[in-house]
């Protein structure tokens, strides 16, 4: 531990908590509730059966929409009899109309959050307010994520998260996917996130190698994030197609040696980076999996910023992954089913002194994303992003040791968070289990408390 982390537990920040990742198995019981119409409980229990988790659900009225459910016991706690140790808490929120029913939500979470593992996750499960038929039906399914944002500040110093499934009416079969994430240690470090569900059909996947078949393209895959990426498609199935610049080849060669990929050396900004990537794509049978992760900072004021940091950050981190994009969707290189995921940044969300052009370029991502999705849909590609927070790599490394701490402090988890949580929001993204999401933005921050 460094002395700076040992003087800030000292002035009372407390260790944060150690995390469980990929490499910890995710068991235990879940806790299920819900308000009247809680259409997507049986998808939740269906899940969770077949992930041999245990369920129950209170004995409260909150308890009664999963009654339904058949084979659930039920859970209870009082003070003199503490309840059994819950690893999850999912409340479906999707059929409350009226703000009186908030209330079944303090209901169902109020006794069981003592009664919650530490790494334990917390899901409210709702439907788009700007969907909802009623202005107070809007009001109640846009409450549930102010409750869910709020849980994961009260949860996060022990490890906790807590998350907003957002499920479009008819897409409840679709929400399999996101709770495979979430009901897992891969999303340790992914908190208070939206994640919004859309129609779609999710094939039988074999788990342990989900993307099996799948050619995936890595941009500055040598080290960092890139490396952490490659590295996370590569054991979930995919041939990793890494590319970087000259400098990084014997990084980049190495680790494609290692995962059996396929090295491209080459500046993602040159005028024939995407004929070479085409040319690759085209032996290949097409790619399957785009990850746009090569990025860079040139931190300066904008009133101090020469102009050619400007325009290299913007075409490195925004311009380049553009181009490449529309070269591969003219060629229809990108096979049906296709995924594309891009690397924002939380500074793209919330600005920054001193990174004008890498906050434009991040957020600029965020544009794209947003704005192709739809019209992406109709092709089966789904298009997403993520934006990072406090990641600990050569580029976080580079930051003053006093800021670098602060900025590993500064979210609910208190501590930055490590590239293969990043890298597993990604292998979700290019899961055929993430078929019904599109057009999000998960922040992999710890529930950062910078921006939005
Ligand atoms: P890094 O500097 O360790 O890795 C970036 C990689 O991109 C390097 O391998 C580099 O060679 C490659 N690259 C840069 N310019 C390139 C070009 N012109 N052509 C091809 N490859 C090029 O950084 P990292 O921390 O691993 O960041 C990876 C991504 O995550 C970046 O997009 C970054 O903006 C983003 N990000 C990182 C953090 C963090 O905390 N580390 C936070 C938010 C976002």
């Amino acid at each position: 531990m460094s002395q700076i982390v040992e003087t800030l537990i000292n002035l009372g920040l407390g260790k944060p908590a150690e995390l469980k990742r990929a490499n910890t198995p995710f068991t235990g019981t879940v806790l299920l509730g819900g308000g009247a119409n809680a259409d997507c409980l049986p998808t939740v229990a269906a899940f969770c059966r077949r992930q041999n988790l245990s369920l129950c659900r209170p004995v409260s009225a909150s308890g009664a929409s999963a009654e339904a459910i058949e084979g659930i016991g039920t859970w209870a706690t009082s003070e003199d009899q503490p309840g059994d140790k819950l690893q999850a808490l999912v409340f479906d929120g999707t059929g409350i109309e009226d703000t009186r029913d908030l209330n079944l939500a303090y209901d169902f979470f109020k006794p069981a959050l003592k009664s919650l593992s530490s790494c334990g996750r917390i899901i409210i499960l709702s439907r788009p307010h700007r969907d909802q038929a009623t202005p107070e039906a809007a009001a109640c399914q846009r409450a549930l994520e102010g409750l869910a944002r709020s849980l994961a500040k009260e949860s996060g110093k022990r490890g906790t998260t807590a998350q907003i499934v957002t499920v479009e009416a008819g897409a409840e079969g679709a929400l399999e996917g996101p709770l495979g994430f979430l009901l897992s240690n891969r999303s340790a470090y992914v908190n208070a996130q939206v994640f919004r569900v859309s129609n779609a059909d999710l094939p039988a996947t074999d788990t342990a190698s989900p993307l099996a078949g799948k050619t995936a393209l890595v941009t500055g895959a040598s080290r960092g994030i890139g490396a952490a990426i490659a590295s996370t498609l590569a054991r979930d199935g995919a041939t990793i197609i890494g590319l970087d610049v000259e400098p990084l080849k014997t990084d980049l060669e190495a680790l494609m040696s290692k995962l059996g990929g396929q090295s491209l050396i080459a500046d993602i900004t040159a005028d024939d980076t995407p004929a070479k990537v085409l040319e690759i794509a085209k032996a290949r049978g097409g790619l399957d999996i785009v990850v746009h992760n090569a990025g860079i900072t040139r931190d300066k004021t904008l009133a101090n910023m020469p102009e050619h940091w400007w325009d290299l950050t913007l075409d490195i981190n925004l311009g380049a992954a553009l181009r490449l994009n529309s070269a591969l969707f003219e060629a229809e290189a990108l096979n049906r089913g296709g995924r594309i995921v891009g690397v924002s940044s939380m500074n793209g969300i919330a600005g920054q002194r001193g990174q004008s052009n890498y906050a434009a370029s991040k957020a600029g991502v965020i544009g794209y994303v947003e704005q192709m999705a739809p019209q992406l849909k109709e092709r089966g590609i789904t298009i997403n992003a993520v934006a990072p927070g406090f990641i600990e790599t050569q580029m976080t490394a580079a930051i003053p040791v006093m800021t670098r701490e602060v900025g590993r402090r500064l979210n609910s988890l208190s501590q930055g968070g490590q590239p293969e949580d990043v890298a597993e929001t990604i292998a979700f993204f290019a899961s055929p289990q993430a078929a019904g999401i599109t057009g999000n933005i998960i922040r992999v921050c710890g529930q950062s408390w910078l921006g939005a």
